[in-house]
């Protein structure tokens, strides 16, 4: 599964996505989210969908 966030610069910067999966979102020294696991596996499919889901800016993007 691939995994980014776009367009970044809309990102609210509230930790959403990393609070549901600290394993693929962390928020940079920009104050914005970013993707430290750009591939990551099966295992963590619900989680980042989670994030996907509860983004309120809508700017997750999970493709297979
Ligand atoms: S949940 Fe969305 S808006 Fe919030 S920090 Fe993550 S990418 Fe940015």
């Amino acid at each position: 599964m691939k995994v980014r966030i776009e367009p970044r610069d809309e990102c609210l910067g509230d930790g959403i996505c990393a609070d549901e999966c600290p394993e693929v979102f962390e928020i940079a020294d920009d104050g914005l989210a970013t993707v430290t696991n750009t591939d990551p596996g099966d295992d963590l499919r619900e989680a980042c969908q989670s994030a996907a889901d509860e983004c309120p800016a809508e700017i997750i993007i999970i493709e297979e």
